[in-house]
């Protein structure tokens, strides 16, 4: 009856409904409740039509989905997700969701001491975007006025709340690699004025990860605070196999002031699952509200007094710690295995494209994203050929992203032909892929097949049409 064809994993609900009676176990000590009966038909119908809607997308839990940042949940995230919606808790407070606060707070212990901490005051948000949010805001009651600074590849959102927030908002040049520019950040550490530097521990449109320890180092000389944006890269501190640079500023991520994850990027969670945390516990200060609607039904700080928002999923909790009870989050573990096997994907990738007459792959990647570009003699021919390798994979059911890079990024003699006019093109556009899937390092070979094909295919026919 299950049947699929092994396109979707069906475990999780033969789990599910083996383990949904001992969730009623716990009730039944009430007296029956008769639902009103639902009408089958009407509610297939509506599912037969949501289901063939949701065949529009892209297939972005199979591994030749290769493009953007989305990684499928993990089916023990999806059974327990699902198994909570019978109760659907809610996280604003204790009364709300009992047993899934608690389990958030686990969760979220749990995600501080892989980084280290062992105080700490967190909780989980909708997003990153919001967990960031958190971050500015208390940089703001901490330093008002001050301005906010982060690197040209941060994530836009940090400019944009910066605005809601009515913080001032700068952003320092980065290097060839992507990495904040210690020597920009330093002059413009001079001028003064500096509330908070956000450190990006893998940038979302090349995985770069900004060194850390030089940037406490001056912290230490100009004071300020440090917020760590990992919603991306955080988990990748449980990986081994990073290059030493990386690794040293993972490393040196205890020392920061907060730090954002998002376990809904690489932590196998269903999207909902943002997290924020404090090193110092005293900012609970700042959240402090007494509303006559928050049922209050014990002393400490709880959930609803910590969080800007309100009601959150405590469905998103029980996901997470059901998904960290199966899968810790331990050095050596299956989880940092996971991440690992990623980051060989991404390594093996960029080998064969470095070794590749076709393509240029200016960046190693620090993580587990590899840009590339498609060679052309011009700026204009490689930007327009990388559009048509985009398309001619997608045909090939490989699915690519597309980003910009400036030219920067690559050797001087990229482009011998073109010389570096004001109006020749500062960016070239190249292909992107987030290699993020466990099953992705497996798969490489699939992928590089399609990627040449449509390569050639491009390649033979621009050649043509010269
Ligand atoms: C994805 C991402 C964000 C935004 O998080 P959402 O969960 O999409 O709201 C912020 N910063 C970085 C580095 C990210 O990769």
């Amino acid at each position: 009856m299950l049947a699929n064809g092994m396109t979707f994993e069906e475990e999780s609900l033969v789990w599910l409904e083996n383990i949904l009676p001992t969730l009623a176990e716990g009730f039944s000590s009430l007296p029956p409740n008769s639902p009103a009966p639902l009408d089958h038909a009407l509610m297939m119908a509506a599912l037969q039509e949501t289901a063939i809607r949701l065949r529009e997308n892209y297939p972005y839990f199979h591994p030749l989905y290769a493009g953007q940042m989305l990684k499928p949940p993990h089916p023990i995230a999806r059974a327990a997700y699902a198994l909570a919606t019978w109760i659907n808790p809610n996280n604003h407070a204790l009364d709300g969701g009992r047993a899934s606060s608690k389990m958030e707070f686990e969760a979220v212990q749990a995600l501080a001491a892989m980084f280290g901490w062992t105080t700490h005051l967190g909780h989980l948000t909708g997003g990153g975007t919001f967990a960031n949010l958190e971050a500015l805001w208390i940089a703001g009651q901490i330093h008002p006025r001050k301005t906010i600074l982060a690197s040209d590849q941060a994530h836009y959102t940090h400019r944009r709340i910066s605005g809601v927030l009515q913080l001032p908002f700068d952003s320092v040049a980065t290097d060839p690699r992507g990495r904040l520019d210690l020597n920009v950040l330093e002059s413009r550490l001079q001028k003064g004025d500096i509330g908070m530097v956000v450190v990006t521990l893998g940038t979302t449109a090349l995985g770069a990860v900004d060194p850390l320890p030089e940037i406490l180092a001056l912290r230490d000389r100009f004071g300020f605070r440090i917020h760590a944006d990992a919603a991306y890269g955080g988990y990748f501190t449980l990986a081994a196999n990073l290059d030493a640079e990386a690794a040293e500023s993972f490393a040196a991520l205890p020392a920061v002031d907060s730090i954002v994850v998002d376990p809904h990027k690489h932590g196998l969670q269903p999207y909902g699952c943002g997290c924020i945390l404090f090193q110092d516990s005293s900012v609970g200060r700042f959240y402090k509200h007494d509303s006559p609607y928050t049922y209050f039904t014990s002393d400490h700080l709880h959930l609803g007094e910590i969080t800007l928002e309100c009601s959150r999923a405590g469905a998103s909790a029980v996901a997470l710690w059901a998904t960290q009870r199966a899968l810790p989050l331990i050095l050596g573990g299956e989880f940092a295995g996971m991440l690992q096997s990623c980051r060989s994907a991404a390594l093996e990738l960029y080998l064969r494209l470095s070794a590749s007459a076709m393509f240029i792959a200016p960046i190693r990647p620090q993580l587990d994203i590899v840009v590339w570009a498609v060679n052309g003699a011009t700026v204009e021919e490689s930007s327009a050929r990388a559009r048509a390798v985009f398309d001619a994979a997608a045909g090939r059911d490989l699915h690519l992203a597309l980003v910009l890079l400036p030219r920067s990024c690559f050797p001087k003699n990229t482009w011998p032909t073109t010389v570096a006019s004001p109006q020749s093109p500062t960016h070239v556009q190249c292909l992107r892929s987030v290699l993020m899937k466990p099953e992705h390092l497996s798969w490489i070979d699939p992928i590089w097949d399609r990627l040449n094909a449509a390569a050639e295919e491009v390649l033979t026919r621009t050649n043509h049409s010269a």
